[in-house]
């Protein structure tokens, strides 16, 4: 299986915060794993478990230019034995136009471009049977890595969290929620923010459609996204530079956004003093801005 570093926990200490009397610890999951960081290492353990098995010898997944999915699951792959295809957003790219795609490439992921129309059938079964045509034995994992065994790997994730720390409130990144999700339902006695990388409001539709019961544990936090999905300004920025100097690195695509929004709402007087509250660092660092 992939290997594992067991991850600190940072005290964070802010004036602001102090005043508030707010406790903020952030888990650094993000130091898991050197490549298969933060929840895409949770989310692709029982995938790759799975898949191997069921005696897949390939993965197949989907993914935008900059993913950190694809990322994740070129070195998870590699790791444990297992060829690897990544469907990639964009016919107009070539695997040498980033540096995720040069790296997926370079644990052996074979890049496979596709126009936008065509992306649009990842989850298609029709699109699934053809690909199975023309690829044979692959087990096929979502875009963003969403299923349900993603969702057991951050469960079990969650229940790991609090048998190791104290906390009433955990904040957390959304792409996809799949990562919420599992968290949400390891710990139904505690609140879950998530703080959407998205624009828009559908998350809080796509967490409900990824389980039977509905959560109630569970608030999405929509309007921290900077402008949508990877965008940012300024401010940001300033944040992410802020941040760094306190020895807490940050990306502009999730992280930053999520710690943005909790020191917003603590400013805003949001807690109540004595709240411990618990920052899920899910990596992503590889894709931090220089
Ligand atoms: C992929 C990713 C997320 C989003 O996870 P979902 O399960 O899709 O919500 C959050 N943070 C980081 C750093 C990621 O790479």
């Amino acid at each position: 299986m992939l290997t594992y570093r067991p991850t600190p926990v940072q005290v964070i200490e802010e004036e602001e915060w102090n005043n508030a009397g707010v406790n903020v610890l952030v888990k650094r999951e993000d130091l898991n794993h050197p490549f298969v960081s933060g929840n895409k290492w949770w989310k692709l353990k029982y995938n790759l478990e799975q898949a191997i098995e069921l005696g897949y010898d390939t993965l197949l997944t989907f993914g935008g230019a900059y993913s950190n999915h694809i990322y994740a699951t070129a070195a998870a792959a590699k790791e444990v034995n297992l060829k690897s295809i990544g469907i990639i957003r964009g016919d107009e790219l070539k695997e040498v136009d980033n540096p995720t795609l040069l790296f997926a490439a370079s644990q052996g992921m074979e890049l496979h471009f596709v126009s936008r129309e065509d992306y649009r059938n990842k989850n298609e079964n029709q699109f699934h049977t053809s690909l199975k045509e023309n690829f044979g034995n692959i087990f096929i994992i979502p875009e963003g890595g969403t299923n349900a065994f993603a969702i057991q790997g951050t469960e079990e994730f969650g229940i790991k969290l609090q048998a190791e720390i104290e906390f009433d409130v955990l904040f957390v990144a959304g792409g996809t929620g799949g990562t919420a999700t599992g968290l949400a339902l390891a710990m139904p006695d505690k609140k879950v923010k998530v703080v959407s990388a998205l624009k828009g409001n559908f998350l809080i539709d796509e967490i409900s459609s990824l389980i039977k019961e509905p959560l109630n544990n569970i608030e999405v936090l929509n309007d921290y996204h900077f402008g949508g999905y990877a965008k940012y300004n300024q401010i940001l920025l300033d944040f992410i530079a802020y941040w760094d100097a306190k020895q807490l690195p940050l990306e502009h695509v999730y992280t930053a956004k999520v710690l943005y929004a909790l020191d917003s709402l603590i400013k805003k007087k949001y807690f109540k003093a004595g709240t411990k509250i618990l920052m899920l660092h899910s990596g992503g660092l590889q894709g931090k801005l220089a």
